[in-house]
């Protein structure tokens, strides 16, 4: 049945509407996102990528979207799927997700797809499959009204995320310029799904030094340790964080040296860098690369820098929020912000000013454990939620 798609949409007397069509096919639904979970989607297997790319894409295009595939050489290819082309012209809506998981292949076998009491559990359930299928049930419902969104929505699928969209990058951005605002699909925050309004900025380095092996009995002044070198950078640069300003430095990984009876020769380290505010971030990682060796015969080499730019709260990505909320209200909803350390492509779309409101996808925990799910209220309540920012926004 076609509702009245004109510019006097009564969003509260659809809201309850639109629900109900989500809930009645949450069926459906359920097993389009088993079928997706099962397609298992590691960030660095691009034939399992473009697998699994290829069945979520054919699901879309059965829904009546346009797809335009970008291929890569090493990654899994990009999917940019054009839903709809709007009431008005001018700048659309970008949708972001990706569908690139961070479980190995044969994960299933232990963390096989579950849905028991309102529970899913599965890899990539909630970070973020269960994302794209709110997109795709979202789409569904406004198509089974006959509703136009006001703005050409485009949903941008990518199957680098999980680890820092190096080859994504240049895409997201490109059509994010020409977007009125950016919905990101990852995850809400907490088990009640709270949006994401900032995130922290994230660099990452890999030091390497070399130093000179000696005998540790011998001629052990003729040894230059790497591994001291490191041990002593380390702490100096775990020193820089500033837990009041958000500020971090975690040293994750520091490795080095042979045996106990020889004076390392080489050693490694690799740190994350994260804070909220761009110029805390780049001051640190400023720091960092201009470090000179404490022990001048050791030789270190910094590489890396940032990956992700901060998503720091602006007005407009406020105003976005509190359109979010107003709408949520017609569904009942009491949407809350959150902030958060972890980074997404929504930091990217955010850096270039772009107005962006992130974790739009379900609600649940574990993301990136053996114990992830979502809830299954959540993709319904989420889809009809985006729905309605399609109608609005
Ligand atoms: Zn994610």
């Amino acid at each position: 049945m076609a509702l009245d798609a004109s510019a006097s949409l009564d969003l509260v007397a659809l809201a309850p509407r639109l629900r109900g069509v989500i809930q009645a096919r949450a069926e459906t639904a359920l097993e389009r996102l088993r079928r997706w979970v099962e397609l298992e989607s590691p960030s660095d297997d691009k034939a399992a990528l473009d697998f699994c790319g290829r069945a979520i894409a054919a699901d879309f295009a059965a829904a009546h979207a346009r797809l335009a595939i970008h291929p890569q050489a090493q990654a899994g290819d990009h999917l940019e799927l054009t839903l709809a082309p709007g009431r008005e012209k001018g700048p659309g809506l970008l949708l972001l997700g990706h569908f690139d998981t961070v479980y190995p292949l044969g994960t299933l076998a232990a963390m096989p797809f579950r849905a028991a009491g309102g529970r899913i559990e599965g890899p990539g359930v909630l970070d973020m499959k269960g994302g794209i299928s709110v997109v795709y049930e979202a789409w569904v419902a406004l198509r089974h009204f006959g509703l136009e969104p006001r703005r050409p929505v485009t949903l941008l699928l990518v199957s680098d995320e999980e680890t820092g969209s190096a080859t994504a990058r240049p895409l997201i951005e490109r059509l994010a310029r020409d977007a009125a605002a950016v919905l990101v699909l990852e995850p809400g925050a907490g088990a009640e799904g709270r949006l994401k309004t900032a995130r922290k900025g994230i660099a990452h380095f890999t030091v390497r030094a070399e130093g000179i092996a000696a005998h540790a009995g011998v001629d052990f002044e003729q040894g230059a340790s790497a591994l001291l070198e490191l041990a002593r950078q380390t702490v100096a640069w775990a020193g820089l964080t500033d837990l009041e300003r958000g500020v971090t430095v975690n040293p994750g990984v520091l490795r080095g040296g042979t045996r106990s009876n020889v004076v390392a020769a080489s050693a490694e380290l690799e740190l994350d860098v994260r804070a909220w505010r761009d110029q805390d971030l780049r001051e640190v990682v400023a720091r960092i690369q201009s470090s000179r060796p404490h022990d001048p015969r050791v030789k270190l080499a910094v590489s890396g820098g940032i990956n992700r730019p901060p998503m720091e709260p602006t007005p407009a990505a406020a105003a976005l929020f509190e359109r979010a909320c107003g709408i949520g209200r017609a569904l009942g909803l009491a949407l809350a912000a959150a902030a958060t350390g972890g980074g997404s492509d929504g930091n990217f779309t955010a850096a270039l000013g772009v107005p962006t409101l992130d974790g739009l996808g379900p609600a649940g925990g574990g993301a990136h454990s053996p114990g992830e799910y979502c809830t299954e209220d959540s993709l319904v309540s989420r889809a009809a939620l985006l729905a309605l920012l399609l109608l609005a926004l």
